[in-house]
């Protein structure tokens, strides 16, 4: 039985929720504690009360702790990572890279804590000085979603403890196995008790109680719309400093200058890695006239060789669906899809395996519009919608035509179309040649418009958020 860690102790919750394997749901991986309000409610009392010391620790002591974590955590990847593919169903390759940055995240972030710089300016005052300093914010609470159970929590606890602030995080009840075992590498780092605090349990039952205590000084979310949206009510109500990172419908342009291998090759990793389970995957593949019909023939010749299985087993290209209630809205969405017009090019079915799981074909419509909700809403699945366009501004003027604007890609071999899509697409993120999902850990992640509020987060960027600044004048 995995427990929460509150304040320095592993403690009991009286309630418990299954980790299944989506790929052999005969496969419970453990127990794990639900906690209640008032067990929240004591982490937070942990995190405030260590706050005093913690937010004038040094810059030495940061390091060591986030430096041993990040070091644990590449020693293990094999290990995490296994567990990682077991609790959610990305294969192994993908839940091993996962591990790796999470590893690489607190390493940058141990670094960072070295180097938290500030400014010193002369006044338009004779005589006086002005030094412009960054201050830790608090108590941070961290709500993450289950699809990067491991990076997602990496990457904002990191950054939180390098700043001097007190974290408690609430992981995603579905999958909660790779944060308990983050929180345990954590536990043992020599942070002082209550620095940091684990809270599993259901959003409506722990999340929301996080969200309204006043002693939470900022939220930092990644998770789904709907959520984003009712954490952003509830911080501005009570006027606390806030982040949403949030869902997609990233476009991926592929032009009739493009490299058939290379647009087709990421079209498909950007459409169907990790399941298609990702804020940033791409599931509107928006094409020029003149490649059209080649490039949907290749995607649909790739697609027959895309293997999908059992996550943890070699070879397999694809894992399941996370759980029985993602594989039904995929379901519908395909039933959606094929009522509204769409053609269905490839897949459409659920698969049987050896072991009982989650699995779907990698699936593929075309002649498809841009106004489909298949091709409007987040569906969150192994699902693409080619769409087709008369010339590259149509197709730009199609890409920025949602209310999303996570990530955004093209395929060209023109320096001119990728120059102007790198400047006009709509998105935080911009991917030339490049699928549209896979980022580095040491530079800015995050989108626009509906996709994203507040601050960037990861590498330098993610000070704005963890820090709040401080500018002190003095007469000399
Ligand atoms: P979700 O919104 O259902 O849950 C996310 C987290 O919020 C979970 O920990 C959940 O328990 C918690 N939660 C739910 N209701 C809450 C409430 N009322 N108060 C407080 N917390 C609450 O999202 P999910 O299904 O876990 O994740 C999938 C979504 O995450 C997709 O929309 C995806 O696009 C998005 N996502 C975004 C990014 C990004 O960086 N933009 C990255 C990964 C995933």
């Amino acid at each position: 039985m995995k427990r929460n860690y509150i304040g320095g102790e592993w403690v009991d919750s009286p309630n418990h929720s299954s980790n299944i394997n989506p790929s052999d749901t005969h496969d419970i991986i453990g127990q794990y504690a639900r906690a209640d309000a008032a067990q929240l409610r004591d982490a937070v009392a942990a995190a405030q009360d260590a706050f005093p010391v913690w937010s004038v620790s040094t810059p030495q002591q940061r390091f060591d702790a986030l430096d041993a974590i990040g070091s644990e955590i590449l020693t293990r990847r094999a290990e995490l990572g296994d567990l990682l593919a077991r609790e959610e169903g990305k294969t192994l390759p993908e839940a091993i890279g996962e591990v790796s940055r999470a590893g690489q995240i607190f390493k940058f972030f141990a670094g960072e804590a070295l180097r938290i710089p500030g400014e010193l300016l002369g006044s338009v005052r004779p005589g006086v000085g002005v030094e412009i300093t960054r201050e830790p914010i608090g108590v941070v609470g961290i709500i993450t979603p289950w699809n990067f159970p491991i990076a997602i929590p990496a990457w904002k606890i990191a950054p939180a403890l390098a700043y001097g602030n007190c974290v408690v995080i609430k992981p995603a009840d579905l999958v909660p196995g790779s944060a308990w075992a983050l929180s345990e590498i954590i536990s043992r780092s020599g942070l002082p008790r209550g620095v940091f605090n684990l809270i599993m349990g259901r959003g409506a039952d722990v999340g929301a109680v996080l969200l309204e205590d006043p002693r939470v000084t900022a939220i930092t979310f990644t998770g789904s719309i709907a959520t984003g949206q009712s954490i952003a009510r509830a911080c501005a109500a009570r006027m606390a400093k806030f982040q949403l990172e949030m869902g997609g419908k990233n476009p991926m342009v592929v032009l009739d200058d493009a490299d058939i291998d290379t647009a087709v090759s990421c079209a498909v990793q950007s459409a169907f890695y990790s399941t298609g389970q990702r804020c940033t995957a791409s599931s509107r593949i928006i094409v020029t006239e003149g490649i059209h019909d080649r490039f949907v023939t290749s995607m649909v010749e790739r697609m027959r060789h895309i293997s999908v299985g059992n996550a943890r087993e070699q070879g397999i290209e694809m894992g399941p669906v996370v759980d029985a209630s993602q594989l039904a809205q995929d379901l519908d969405y395909i039933a959606i899809a094929q009522a509204e017009g769409g053609h269905l090019a490839f897949g459409g079915r659920p698969l049987e395996y050896e072991t009982p799981g989650f699995y779907l074909q990698p699936t593929l419509f075309t002649e498809t519009t841009n106004a489909m909700r298949i091709n409007r809403e987040e569906v969150f699945g192994p699902i693409a919608n080619v769409v087709r366009a008369r010339n590259y501004d149509e197709a730009l003027t199609m890409a920025n035509d949602t209310q999303f604007g996570l990530s955004a890609g093209i395929a060209t071999t023109s320096l001119k179309h990728a120059t102007h899509f790198k400047r006009h697409a709509q998105a935080g993120m911009v991917m030339v040649n490049l699928p549209t999902a896979g980022v580095d850990y040491h530079v800015p992640f995050g989108g626009r418009k509906g996709s994203s509020y507040g601050a960037r987060e990861q590498g330098r960027y993610a000070a704005e958020f963890y820090t709040t600044v401080k500018t002190s004048y003095t007469l000399a």
